[in-house]
């Protein structure tokens, strides 16, 4: 049998190929994840690409999300985002067929792709491969990797600067890689950063699905790690979007969670 690439139906992450499925997912066993109440389950690519379409919607100028209908796995949005040094690829998503990789080649590729945290690994050796981008992760991460046969740079520290004025930063929280992109007026936060569906607000969680919040600690670090960053927008991971005065927004919201310590 050729070994193939097993999908974890519950969160998306596709480990190293093989014959047979992993004995579990080790992003799942994780307490801000869960396991499928119905067992452990998986799938591949190839059926993924049977049941499922990629959307490519302009959000913004330069910006387009990228997402899978029906909703697959976490349900997460990637970004596209282009400036005039090249594209980035923010977060991948696990669906990854034909008609998305000639709709973004159209938009001129991916250089470069970069993700928040390892929720959203999903696919990337897929990603990484078609469009022959290496992939972005912070080093304090590097222990989720599910698998390493791609080109994949690690980094260290609290910034990297990707291409001219995009830069990374390691906001941490959610998880201790978590990471965030800064462009321009843009913030894309991932979920290390999330918008609330009142599109005023964001909010901060150890764990989503389980509701388990971020100490105070975290969150101190997260308001330090983004002090002096200038944005207006701020772009989540599930297509809420703050679209002005997101610096406020954050600002406030910091400020909001760190009343409840008190
Ligand atoms: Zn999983
Ligand atoms: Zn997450």
């Amino acid at each position: 049998m050729t070994p193939i690439s097993f999908i974890c139906t519950t969160c998306g992450t596709a480990y190293t190929p093989a014959v047979q499925p992993p004995a579990g997912c080790p992003v799942c066993a994780d307490e801000r994840q869960y396991i499928n109440p119905q067992g452990q389950s998986w799938t591949t690519l190839k059926q993924i690409n049977r049941t499922h379409k990629n959307i490519i919607d302009k959000i913004a100028d330069g910006l387009y999300a990228i997402y899978t209908t029906p909703s697959f796995a976490i349900g997460q949005r990637a970004h596209l985002l282009k400036t005039p040094h090249g594209n980035i690829l923010w977060d991948c998503i696990a669906n990854l067929d034909a008609t998305t990789i000639e709709l973004i080649s159209q938009l001129g590729g991916i250089q470069k792709i970069a993700i928040s945290h390892p929720h959203y690994y999903t696919t990337m050796a897929d990603w990484s491969r078609a469009f022959q981008a290496p992939v972005w992760i912070h080093q304090r991460d590097a222990d989720w990797i599910p698998r390493r046969d791609f080109e994949l740079q690690l980094w260290e520290g609290l910034k990297k600067e990707l291409l001219p004025g995009v830069t990374l930063i390691n906001s941490a929280g959610h998880f201790d890689g978590g990471t965030v992109l800064h462009y321009d007026r843009f913030l894309l936060p991932g979920d290390v950063i999330q918008v609330a569906p009142d599109l005023k607000t964001v909010s901060f969680m150890y764990s989503y699905p389980n509701y388990i919040p971020l100490n105070k600690k975290s969150i101190l670090h997260i308001r330090a790690s983004l002090e002096g960053v200038a944005f207006d927008a701020i772009y989540g991971a599930f297509g809420h979007y703050i679209t002005q005065q997101g610096r406020k927004a954050f600002d406030d919201s910091i400020t909001r969670y760190l009343r409840i310590f008190e």
